[in-house]
């Protein structure tokens, strides 16, 4: 399977926040290069044409006056576009891209995010016509209000469903994601949130690695019935940078 990274993500001084925290991506790729199924793709900055289909001109402005942070925020996003073509391509593809994206609406933003990987992606590849619909699964602790303030509710035929689980255990959870999946028509891409925020060790405390691979799992047989495969997954939140690997590598294994 492919995974989406640049060297350039490693770099902490764009923000203080925890997303931005110095040697939070490390741990996840020394994971990712020590395994020899897993294949680093190199992506490039997302160009200003792809941002807008997400966001307001204001808000790309607001963003370019910080010349490091826009560096690094449209390299998350074409980070994200490269992931999005790759999965199109029905080869499973996971982006550790930084900084996320869930948070960012298209003329703001919070939350450690600022421009919106997915819907940037996403749009990308239904303004080539590929897709004309997607199914986000976004398992991050927190509601990707951007996410939903972008993808839902549009003014043209692009259709897309969005799930934040809310289930309180982790078996209904689990159990959460695969009704509504069971439930799904005429996707035409499966995309994922991957945030990792919601694990036992991290601050949701609810998700264990195995209920990881449980969610890649879920997103590779229904993507599989529903749209030969197609499938993708970016990195949003996690913050405990002991189990930040083993999670994410926990997810890829069902995912592959
Ligand atoms: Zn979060």
């Amino acid at each position: 399977m492919k995974i989406v990274f640049h060297e350039k993500y490693y770099n902490s001084e764009y923000a203080w926040d925890p997303a931005a925290a110095i040697g939070r991506l490390d741990g996840i790729m020394n994971v990712i290069s020590e395994n020899k199924e897993y294949e680093i793709i190199t992506p490039n900055p997302a160009i200003e044409e792809d941002i807008l289909r997400a966001h307001t001109k204001r808000h790309l402005q607001n963003i370019k006056n910080n010349p490091l942070l826009y560096e690094l925020a449209s390299l998350a996003a074409g980070g994200a576009i490269m992931a999005a073509e790759e999965g199109f391509k029905s080869n499973p593809t996971f982006a550790v891209i930084r900084p996320p994206g869930h948070h960012a609406s298209a003329d703001s933003c919070w939350g450690f995010c600022y421009f919106n990987n997915i819907s940037i992606s996403l749009l990308k590849l239904y303004s080539e016509r590929k897709i004309k619909s997607a199914f986000v699964l976004d398992f991050d602790l927190h509601t990707g209000d951007g996410n939903i303030n972008i993808l839902t509710n549009r003014n043209d035929d692009f259709r897309v469903k969005i799930l934040n689980p809310y289930s309180s255990g982790r078996t209904g959870y689990i159990k959460e994601v695969k009704s509504y999946m069971k439930n799904l028509e005429n996707i035409d891409i499966f995309v994922a949130s991957a945030g990792f925020d919601q694990g036992i060790d991290d601050w949701g405390h609810l998700l264990h690695p195995e209920d990881y691979t449980e969610l890649g799992r879920l997103m590779r047989e229904y993507s599989e019935k529903l749209c030969k495969g197609r499938r993708y997954a970016l990195l949003e939140g996690g913050y405990n940078h002991s189990v930040l690997p083993k999670n994410v590598d926990s997810f890829c294994q069902g995912f592959k």
